[in-house]
């Protein structure tokens, strides 16, 4: 499995369509700064479902739609495209290819899609969860990050071994089950109290 190519449309100071293509091995992006080097990282994890606008470096998570510059008017809707190389079949899918896409527009709105069609965050988390990719992964090391893992506490510390155990995908399906079963528990008393007025 490698990162084949990687689309921005609209994202952060990338308002032109701008591809990236990236062949097996070492790929180097440099430039001056301050010309986009850390937007194309932040893509990638955009892409695989970053959910923090923290960590990507922004207020609020439209902060990542192209917001103007003197010459040019703000988007209102920021996307990025990464293709994967599966013919190894690393990810748990049945292409050779795979292409996520991830849109947000201004007003909120955002959406998902694994090879064109539209699909749930926790869709494209699943597919990434035990390939050690991912919204969570260690593979992207951000300025700085080397001295969170190493200042982590004892909580912090066991989410980053879970994760590289692949524990972290049964962990959120058990509290998703979890918040359902509330939800359940919360019908049911509603329901006895129905049936205990109708007594
Ligand atoms: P350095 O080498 O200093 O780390 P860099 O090449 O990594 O720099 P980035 O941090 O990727 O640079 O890019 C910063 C630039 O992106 C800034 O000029 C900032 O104005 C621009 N930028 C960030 N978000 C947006 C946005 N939503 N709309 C337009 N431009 C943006």
């Amino acid at each position: 499995m490698h990162l084949k190519s990687l689309t921005l449309r609209g994202f952060k100071s990338f308002a032109s369509a701008t591809t990236l293509r990236f062949e097996p091995g070492i790929t180097c992006v440099v430039g001056p700064n301050g010309s986009g080097k850390s937007n194309v990282v932040d893509a990638l994890s955009w892409v695989m479902g970053e959910q923090g606008a923290k960590s990507l470096r922004g207020g609020k998570m439209e902060d990542v739609i192209f917001a103007g510059t003197t010459g040019r008017p703000p988007l209102g809707r920021a996307e990025v495209s990464l293709t994967i190389d599966n013919s190894d079949g690393a990810l748990p899918i049945d292409y050779a290819e795979v292409t996520l896409t991830r849109t947000m527009f201004r007003n909120g709105g955002s959406e998902y899609r694994l090879n064109g069609d539209t699909c749930r965050l926790l869709d494209i988390q699943e597919l990434l969860s035990d390939s050690g990719i991912g919204r969570e992964m260690h593979v992207i090391v951000g300025q700085g990050q080397l001295d969170s893992v190493l200042h982590a506490d004892p909580t912090g510390r066991r989410a980053f071994i879970e994760e590289a155990a692949g524990v972290l995908k049964h962990r959120k399906r058990k509290e998703k089950a979890l918040r359902k079963l509330d939800a359940m528990r919360a019908n049911l008393a509603r329901v006895q109290d129905l049936s205990d007025e109708l007594r």
